[in-house]
């Protein structure tokens, strides 16, 4: 069997990513009074979880603490660069990888986002060694629920197995809209 997974939410606990992220953005600079500390995190994790642009997310977050421009735009930059430092896996996700290589199910990761961003994750969350392939909706242009990106993982899988499962959060994002033909 194959076996598709997505990564945000399904194997990655973005929610506590954010939340750690936050916590030490709050930390590390200061932002405003103790007392807008936990107003700040519910911001930034609830801005971050909506699909939007992150120069919007820090933006908002900007406007609404009273962030410096320069400390706002500063945030952006290292926000590409660091978040993949504070992800956290659910409790099971590993456990679960390893069963299913050792049962030599073929894996694959088929995730919505930029592409270094995606794969720094992947890569700090220690999931790589358990993925047979890895395809990007950033890395290949297009993006879940379109077909073609999971045709694109069935190939670099090399439709070894009939049978082929995916495993998301998304019935929006995940659902298949034609059947798959090889
Ligand atoms: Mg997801």
């Amino acid at each position: 069997m194959n076996l598709l997974f997505d990564l945000d939410d399904t194997l990655h606990d973005k929610k506590a990513s954010l939340y750690g992220y936050a916590l030490s953005l709050w930390e590390s600079n200061s932002l405003q009074i103790e007392s807008e500390r936990n107003d700040f995190i519910d911001v930034f994790v609830n801005e971050n979880l909506i699909i939007q642009p992150k120069i919007e997310v820090f933006d908002k977050l900007r406007v609404q603490f009273h962030i410096p421009s320069k400390l706002a735009s500063q945030m952006l930059n290292d926000f590409d660069g660091t978040f993949h430092e504070f992800s956290v896996a659910f409790p099971d996700s590993l456990s679960v990888l390893h069963f299913l290589k050792n049962k030599g199910v073929k894996i694959a990761c088929v995730t919505n986002g930029r592409d270094f961003f995606q794969r720094n994750k992947i890569s700090a969350l220690g999931f790589e060694p358990y993925f047979d392939a890895i395809v990007t909706s950033g890395g290949l242009g297009v993006k879940k629920p379109n077909p073609h990106i999971f045709l694109e993982s069935l190939r670099l899988l090399g439709f070894v197995h009939d049978t082929t499962c995916f495993c998301g959060d998304s019935l929006r994002a995940e659902t298949i809209p034609i059947p798959l033909t090889n």
